[in-house]
């Protein structure tokens, strides 16, 4: 049976993983995903919608908390540490009900939408009503941001994270009761009940192994792989993590998670920041995922994880936005490699296209979705296309359109995202949400209020 496309797009260049290839015909078929792609398409074929500029596949946003969004601008005033930013960050999250989520998390996959992401990993730990109390549907804040990308158009995997402890062996404090479902048993009968569907996944997370005691470690990773579900865990952000996971067993937060079944290639570490050459050994011989959050690890002056020796050891890459400082995931992609530049003092540690590949395939990957991050037959139809012609992106050559991608464009860049074949974003305008600052203005404005 022939399946007749719902749509033609014609791309004046596209990004086929390897290489930019000049007029390109990609049709949609119904329900989304990717039918014929035809190259040589010197001009559009009658009908086609016309996508001027470079397109890539859609990108992923692999580690999102999006209340943190909230704090852009204020957090910068005055000095301190990650620890001083997060008493910040808890004050926050106290003013959060379902209802002021879903409006600041809309705005802000919104954004998301406008800087060419088209699925977002929300490692989501606000649970409860402020002292800890279960909301009358005891999965309200994550049914609210479910809700919130399906608003903004995106696709979203929540990660639905345990968070138990404030470290180890001390409860939680009173800004964590809201984070708390009181034992992993009690997380994985709650979380249970939250069932994928239409552009929502379901996965697990781990907040740290400050958070969740080692002997609930196995639990959840068991509740994720009995659904072949993705598992996320900040993994060694801080050194000060390190060291009392040192003190309390004897072994680093890598070796841990191992020693609990918590590692494997489902599971992503965020951040790896701090690791030994074991953890790096352990965590690449496990093919456990790393997400990179470069402009957050800067912001919050983590340090710079061993990305280089993490993907040689077998760990792939992905890419997050987390606090966002700034949501641009090419600005992630860039700042990996220049960290790397300033770290080590020489150039090239990853092409353009491997930059690309972190921010799209394997960043979808450690999503949960290894259909999306390609514009090639059979994938999801999420993509999205940068200007070739603005005054960042001007002059460059078509064929080194990724380099300039990644290189000197910004989520400014984007023009238009589209998701399962539809447009979320037209000529760098939300056709859903339309004013996007000013929905980002209201729900922050609620907030403080
Ligand atoms: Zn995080």
């Amino acid at each position: 049976m022939q399946v007749t496309a719902d749509k033609t797009y014609w791309l004046e260049h596209a990004w086929l993983g390897t290489h930019v290839e000049p007029g390109v015909a990609l049709e949609v078929l119904p329900g989304g995903r990717i039918g014929a792609l035809r190259t040589g398409a010197a001009t559009p074929p009658p009908g086609a919608e016309v996508l001027r500029g470079l397109t890539l596949p859609g990108l992923a946003n692999a580690h999102s908390h999006a209340f943190h969004r909230a704090l852009r601008g204020t957090v910068q005033v005055g000095s301190g540490t990650f620890w001083t930013w997060r008493d910040f960050m808890y004050k926050t999250a106290q003013n959060l009900t379902p209802d002021t989520y879903f409006a600041l998390a809309r705005a802000v996959y919104a954004e998301m939408a406008l800087a060419g992401i088209t699925n977002v990993g929300e490692f989501h730990y606000v649970h409860h009503a402020p002292g800890g109390a279960p909301y009358a549907d005891p999965n309200a804040m994550g049914e609210a941001l479910i809700e919130a990308a399906a608003a903004a158009g995106i696709r979203i995997t929540l990660l639905d994270t345990a968070y138990l402890s404030a470290g180890f062996g001390e409860p939680p404090n009173r800004h964590q009761l809201r984070f708390c479902d009181g034992s992993a048993d009690a997380w994985a009968q709650r979380v249970s009940a939250l069932t994928p569907r239409g552009d929502a996944l379901i996965g697990a997370a781990i907040h740290s192994v400050r958070a969740v005691p080692a002997d609930q470690l196995a639990t959840v990773a068991r509740w994720a792989e009995e659904r072949g579900a993705p598992l996320h865990v900040h993994l060694s952000e801080q050194t000060a993590e390190n060291d009392a996971c040192l003190a309390a067993h004897g072994r680093t937060p890598a070796q841990l998670l191992a020693d609990h079944g918590v590692l494997g290639p489902r599971t992503t570490g965020v951040h790896n920041t701090h690791l030994t050459d074991a953890d790096i050994a352990l965590l690449g011989a496990t093919a456990t995922g790393t997400c990179m959050c470069p402009t957050t690890e800067r912001d919050l002056a983590d340090g710079i994880g061993p990305a280089t020796r993490l993907q040689q050891a077998g760990s792939p890459l992905s890419l997050g936005s987390d606090s966002h400082a700034v949501v641009d995931l090419l600005e992630e992609a860039r700042a990996m490699e220049l960290d790397e530049r300033l770290r080590s003092r020489t150039r090239g540690h990853w092409t353009a296209n491997a930059l690309l590949t972190a921010a799209t395939a394997d960043g979808h990957a450690a999503l949960g979705r290894p259909e999306a991050g390609r514009l090639e037959e059979g994938a999801l139809a999420d993509f999205t296309t940068i200007a070739l012609d603005s005054v960042r992106t001007a002059g460059a050559l078509p064929r080194l359109g990724a380099e300039t991608a990644v290189f000197a464009a910004s989520a400014a860049d984007v023009r238009h995202t589209v998701v399962a074949g539809r447009h979320i974003v037209r000529d760098g305008a939300h056709t859903l949400v339309g004013d996007v600052p000013s929905a980002l203005t209201e729900a922050i404005g609620a907030l403080r209020a």
